[in-house]
């Protein structure tokens, strides 16, 4: 399959990883929008949100559960950061494995552009 995000998780494309284990893995990102911005994967190929399946609910979580513990070991936690999930076209989705942005380190205004 050629999806970017399953080669960094074969390794067979090189990546900054910042956290491992049987189900998710997290990177930092190529082009950061902040001073920490990481991306947290399943290890699953999933390519959207609107492809997560029952089964996967456990690894959602997780995904989730990562960001907050990363948020915590970077030292963000207390001060606040933001987690986003783009979804197709209109969402921003540029890569089509389903992916977390955890980003840190600076002021976040909303709307999101
Ligand atoms: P999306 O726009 O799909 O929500 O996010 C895709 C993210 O992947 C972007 O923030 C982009 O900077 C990042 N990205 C694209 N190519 C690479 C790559 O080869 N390595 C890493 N580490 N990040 C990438």
């Amino acid at each position: 399959m050629d999806c970017l995000f399953c080669k960094i998780i074969n390794q067979e494309i090189p990546a900054d990883i910042v956290y491992e284990d049987d189900e998710v893995l997290a990177f930092d990102d190529l082009s950061p929008q902040a001073p920490t911005h990481i991306l947290i994967v399943p290890k699953k190929h999933i390519a959207t949100l609107n492809d997560i399946e029952e089964d996967d609910l456990e690894t959602i979580g997780r995904l989730q559960y990562t960001a907050a513990k990363l948020a915590k070991d970077h030292g963000f936690a207390g001060d606040g950061y933001r987690v986003v999930m783009n979804c197709n076209e209109k969402g921003g989705q540029t890569v089509f494995h389903l992916h977390m942005h955890l980003m840190g380190g600076r002021q976040f205004t909303w709307p999101a552009g």
